[in-house]
């Protein structure tokens, strides 16, 4: 049998940490997808588990001898509601490994059964979210974004009633650690000081340990986080990135993007973009992501004020400092990124100003996030390219005043331009998983049991900076028949 050498540092926590719970078994495991390179990596055999030993295993009906499984508790805040108990209610944490680079990384089975976290669930995911997922995550990953990883996808042979009855899957899932906000807030509601201390503990060894030394480990550690979830926001919106479900509980503390919902990438940009269902007010809409990073690091800093300083008074001005602070970080992160995809290579003081009015003249022609990009990386190189992003605007006004502003930038630069392309190619995706795509590749799994199409766009997606002319049609937005405009959660 593949050994799976599991440690457990969660697991060693206090006992009110979590629940000690194993996976149900389903009735017939079959493996859709084994992300063989990333097996590889946690130094697993591959080629072992790919098969029947393998669905066993990442359904949850052969628990590796060295597994401790484990459902994690945690809090959180919903759409801006506070609810002092969520907890995975459908997840079990196997155990973590160490992978080759010495990283450690929790191996966590998603849809594995019913936990004492479940509350009205049924413990289980569908096949569609499993896909979505899987190629989201993937994709994301290839893109260059902190993101939690997926190891397997397996078929469980069970039906989950939904507003339908749909094919039950199971998705194994690799991440830095699942520790959120949500988990600090699950403490802190308890007024559980001592608890919140040992996670912050935990958190520090595990994902920051050049904090410990730290005069103030505490607020150092609120610092590090706001940092890493700046720099992953920043890179969010410089994919047309749109999470969907940014609830305390969805926001890891190690930075990595987290629990693939209802996300999905925009299309024609509007700063307004929404897609979730759920999200009736637009809280989580791509312009408004910033700002919710920020609103649920206050909720983070809250958790801290006990740990941050004995007099309450002075811990909250520091954690006011930090958590304004979040503001130039953001900024500069996203200017980063911006500089990037722009091909501008030096900084100009005028650029917040000029990306900004580059991005109002996108919105105004509704110019497809993508596609602009990556022709502009065309365009840098060659003028003649300029009239491919010039068919990507309704307007051909916005289209001559957006490159007409983006060449007087350039021109302050002394740069070669086929280098100036290369790097712009190097950040601007000709390939993300648009809506429509991952839509299509879920009928065809979940209604004809068919997942070539799954295949197919997943190699195209986790390859995103190559051309693939054969696989061209992968670039094109949807048709306005086959548009997505609303996508759903997990549940
Ligand atoms: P999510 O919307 O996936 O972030 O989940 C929010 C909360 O609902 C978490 O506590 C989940 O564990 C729980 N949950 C979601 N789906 C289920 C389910 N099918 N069964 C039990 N709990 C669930
Ligand atoms: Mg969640």
């Amino acid at each position: 049998m593949t050994r799976f050498p599991f440690e457990h540092s969660y697991g060693q926590l206090p006992d009110r940490f979590f629940a000690k719970v194993s996976p149900t078994p389903v009735a017939a495991p079959r493996m859709i997808r084994l992300n063989r390179a990333l097996a590889a990596d946690l130094g697993l055999d591959a080629a072992a588990l790919d098969g029947p030993e393998g669905a066993a295993i990442f359904a949850g009906n052969q628990i590796p001898p060295e597994a401790e499984p484990i459902a994690i508790a945690y809090a959180g805040h919903q759409f801006g509601q506070f609810v002092p108990q969520l907890g995975d209610g459908r997840a079990i944490l196997l155990g973590e490994l160490i992978d080759r680079e010495g990283h450690r990384r929790d191996i966590q089975l998603k849809g594995a059964g019913r936990t004492p976290f479940s509350r009205r669930g049924d413990g289980r995911a569908a096949l569609g979210p499993v896909l979505r997922e899987y190629l989201i995550s993937e994709a994301m990953a290839a893109l260059g974004v902190p993101t939690t990883r997926a190891l397997a996808a397996v078929l469980t042979g069970e039906q989950v009633a939904r507003e339908t009855f749909l094919p039950g899957a199971v998705f194994t899932r690799v991440a830095a650690s699942h520790i959120r906000v949500g988990t600090f807030q699950f403490f802190a509601a308890r007024g559980d000081v001592e608890g919140v201390r040992a996670l912050a503990d935990h958190v520090i060894t595990r994902h920051y340990p050049a904090l410990a030394g730290e005069a103030n480990p505490y607020l150092a550690l609120l610092n590090a986080v706001i940092g890493a979830v700046a720099a992953l926001v920043a890179q969010w919106m410089g994919l047309g990135f749109i999470h969907g479900v940014m609830n305390t509980d969805n926001m890891s503390v190690a930075g990595e993007t987290i629990d693939y919902g209802p996300c999905a990438f925009m299309e024609a940009y509007d700063p307004e973009t929404v897609f979730s269902s759920i999200d009736h007010g637009g809280r989580y809409a791509y312009n408004n992501q910033p700002l919710m990073a920020q609103w649920n690091l206050a909720r983070l800093a809250e958790t801290l004020i006990p740990l941050i300083d004995p007099d309450p008074q002075q811990a909250l001005t520091l954690a006011r400092a930090a958590i304004a602070g979040f503001d130039a970080r953001f900024q500069e992160a996203y200017l980063t990124v911006m500089r990037k995809k722009f091909g501008f290579f030096t900084q100009q003081e005028e650029d917040a100003a000029l990306i900004k009015n580059l991005f109002a003249a996108m919105a105004r022609s509704g110019a497809d996030f993508t596609l602009t990009f990556r022709a502009l990386s065309e365009a840098a190189a060659d003028p003649e390219q300029e009239e491919a992003v010039r068919r990507l605007f309704a307007n051909a006004e916005d289209a001559s005043a957006f490159l007409d502003a983006w060449r007087k930038r350039l021109e302050r630069e002394e740069a070669e331009p086929g280098t100036r392309r290369e790097a712009m190619r190097a950040v601007n995706p000709a390939y993300i998983p648009r809506n429509h795509r991952v839509e299509a590749v879920i009928t065809a799994a979940v209604e004809r049991d068919d997942f070539a199409p799954f295949e197919e766009l997943l190699a195209v997606v986790t390859n995103p900076y190559a051309d693939q002319p054969e696989m061209a049609k992968y670039r094109e937005p949807a048709a306005p028949h086959e548009r997505v405009t609303q996508t759903f959660c997990g549940t």
